[in-house]
């Protein structure tokens, strides 16, 4: 399913992100930089372990104590098809008065801004906290579809966001958020 906002497509499927072409697809890391589960084990299956060592990199040189959240880096793709991987932590959910919802909007905030300032195109996003870390899908699909329109609506040079669902229910609910 495709939405226009400004210059950009924003599409939402359902799928593999480790399968998409982008220009970059984006992993729902935690703090270490040093692999977890969930979205961020299948990305390293898949692109091998070069993106690992840019990641050790990253840390030991610019977030020796870890990545915060909310903040985003970037690496290569790897083996992915994807040239690069942005790297952000999304907040686990602590029940929703701990800023969970600002914390997220800046993860997403902050990974459209280091697209951008790389020039990349096309960049496609799983649905970040909603898996491990536990945020609560609807909640978490408007703060993710929100947040991505209303940079778009202010940002031309990106020319589609492709939201990756991985199960259909998570599909259906991003879509009913993306009507609305
Ligand atoms: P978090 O710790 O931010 O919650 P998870 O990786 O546990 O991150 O889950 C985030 C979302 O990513 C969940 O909706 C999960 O179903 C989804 N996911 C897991 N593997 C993939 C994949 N290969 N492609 C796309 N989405 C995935």
């Amino acid at each position: 399913m495709e939405f226009e906002v400004g210059n950009t497509t924003l599409e939402l499927i359902q799928g593999d992100i480790t399968d998409v072409e982008a220009d970059a697809i984006v992993n729902a890391v935690n703090s270490t930089l040093l692999g977890g589960s969930g979205v961020d084990g299948a990305i390293h299956r898949k692109g091998g372990p070069r993106i690992l060592e840019e990641c050790k990199r990253i840390r030991a040189t610019e977030w020796p104590d870890g990545l915060p959240t909310g903040k985003a880096v970037i690496t290569s793709g790897g083996n992915l098809k994807a040239r690069y991987v942005i790297h952000t932590v999304g907040p686990v959910w602590l029940g929703g008065f701990h800023v969970e919802a600002e914390l997220l909007k800046q993860a997403y905030r902050n990974t459209l801004k280091l697209a951008v300032s790389k020039g990349l195109k096309t960049v496609a996003f799983p649905s970040i906290s909603t898996g491990a870390y536990g945020y609560p899908i609807e909640e978490a699909s408007r703060i993710a579809i929100g947040t991505v329109k209303a940079f778009l609506e202010k940002e031309d040079r990106l020319e589609r966001v492709i939201f990756v669902l991985f199960s259909e229910r998570d599909f259906e609910v991003y879509l009913k958020a993306a009507k609305t």
